[in-house]
């Protein structure tokens, strides 16, 4: 019985080999197939199908009628194709090879479901004469072929993985894609506007600062992201919490390893922000900032001393903690020394010299005496750099001298951006006593940090004293 009403059907297929046939090529031999075999093609706009997929082996999550979801190749025209010849709108199927028909072992069982669903099966037919389902010996080799194609096709795609995954763990950017903030194009050289944005928002968030809060004072100030017109909480928080800015590489949503390219946030930071981050996401109170965060340092490890909330037994203090990275041995009540850091900060500020070197400083003279010292530092660096060079210091000697002049300019830049000047000047203007006790923690915690840059180490708790507030615990760092 030869067809009167059969299915071309033509796929557009991503093979750049250029062994598969384009869809004019498929078309005129498939008709020409036709002719010899005595077949009728239906109407083209019905039975010449042309399959618009760029791959015959992409899988998407699909919903199956039965309302689970599974894994299938999207293939529409196939699927109507399919239809047709099992409601008895079609006859027969010419397609171009087999690897065209049925490339998912799924699909070809599909197929040969419904050409066997008639008596006498459904004639199957192709150009290369790949595609022949007439018995069972013709069913096999089908089977064991687009088996055999599955395998190429999966080899190829588990080849593109393992290429992203070499990338990945060698920690090179996997290339394409849209520019990441805070990065140029190339995805490793840093923009510098973007990374200081960036250092603010951390602050910010560290600061006691909500995700909302953040980007609605980044949309006021007109800073853009990379692709959107806006900000908004979800993108502050994908920049923050990738750990793109702590010069990490990621793969498959875990943390591979150390990038090639820069880090924006320091890594304590980084996980600093993201601990702060995901604590207020999990509901927990974080109202109160403990202004002394970035002051307090562990003298056994060298760990920044972060918030640690009260407990039934203990009121709230500032440790050394270990979910961040520290010892967990340092740790120190908050209230007192608070109020003790509260009382030295008032009278240092009530000292008429201070006031006067601190009104220097904060009115005009800082940006020049900055400017002047980033040229004396940057002139330091070279010569540091030229004597590691001709061997007059160890590279041991030049990577910590150089750490500490980094560190320099990083707070004289730091100063100069943050609100330290307009909070110091609102003190000063007043009675300091009082203004300070209205300050806001976060605004406390800019002034604690321009007047005393270095912070403290704090000792351990000496075994022989009475377990009460000790100052001689701090020691200037
Ligand atoms: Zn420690």
């Amino acid at each position: 019985m030869r067809p009167l009403c059969a299915i071309l059907l033509l796929r557009i297929s991503d093979d750049r080999s250029g062994e598969a046939a384009g869809v004019g090529r498929q078309d005129e031999d498939g008709r020409r197939l036709a002719e010899r075999l005595g077949w009728t093609l239906g109407p083209d706009e019905t039975h010449v199908i042309v399959e618009n997929d760029t791959s015959a082996f992409k899988r998407r999550k699909i919903r199956l009628p039965d309302g689970t979801f599974a894994l299938r190749t999207v293939r529409p025209g196939f699927r109507r194709g399919l239809d047709m010849l099992a409601t008895g709108t079609a006859d027969g199927l010419l397609a171009y090879d087999l690897d065209r028909a049925a490339r998912d072992p799924r699909d070809l069982e599909d197929l040969i479901d419904v050409v066997e669903s008639k008596h006498p099966r459904i004639p199957a037919e192709s150009v290369t004469g790949s595609l022949r389902l007439a018995n069972d010996a013709d069913v096999t080799m089908a089977r064991v072929m687009v088996a055999i194609a599955n395998k190429s096709s999966r080899d190829t795609a588990r080849r593109v993985t393992r290429k992203h995954e070499e990338l990945a763990t060698q920690g090179r950017p996997g290339g394409g894609g849209i520019r990441p903030f805070g990065y140029e194009k190339d995805g490793t050289t840093i923009q510098e506007n973007e990374a200081d944005v960036i250092k603010w928002m951390a602050r910010e968030i560290l600061d006691g600062g909500t995700l909302f809060g953040v980007a609605a004072q980044l949309n006021e100030r007109g800073v853009r992201p990379v692709r959107a017109q806006q900000w908004n909480s979800r993108s502050v928080w994908s920049i923050l919490t990738g750990p793109r800015i702590a010069g990490l590489r990621r793969f498959r949503g875990a943390v591979v390893g150390d990038a090639t390219w820069p880090a924006i946030l320091d890594r304590d930071t980084w996980d600093a922000v993201r601990a702060q981050i995901s604590e207020r996401g999990s509901g927990h109170n974080n109202q109160l900032t403990r202004w002394l965060t970035g002051t307090l340092w562990c003298s056994l490890c060298g760990h920044e001393l972060t918030n640690a909330s009260a407990t039934k037994h203990v009121g709230p203090r500032y440790w050394c903690s270990t979910p961040r990275g520290g010892c967990g041995k340092i740790a120190i009540t908050a209230i007192a020394v608070e109020d003790l850091m509260s009382e030295r900060i008032v009278e240092y500020l009530s000292d008429p010299d201070a006031v006067v070197r601190l009104l220097e400083a904060i009115s005009g003279g800082t940006a020049d005496q900055t400017r002047t010292q980033l040229a004396e530092d940057e002139a330091q660096l070279k010569d540091l750099a030229r004597m590691w060079a001709t061997r007059r210091i160890t590279l041991a000697e030049y990577t910590e001298a150089r750490d500490i002049i980094e560190d320099r300019v990083r707070n004289a830049r730091a100063f100069t951006l943050s609100s330290a000047p307009r909070v110091l000047r609102y003190l000063l203007e007043g009675d300091v006593q009082s203004r300070w006790d209205g300050l806001a923690p976060k605004d406390r915690r800019v002034v604690v940090q321009a007047i005393l840059p270095n912070g403290f180490k704090v000792l351990p708790h000496p075994k022989d004293k009475p377990r009460r507030f000790d100052p001689d615990r701090l020691v200037p760092r």
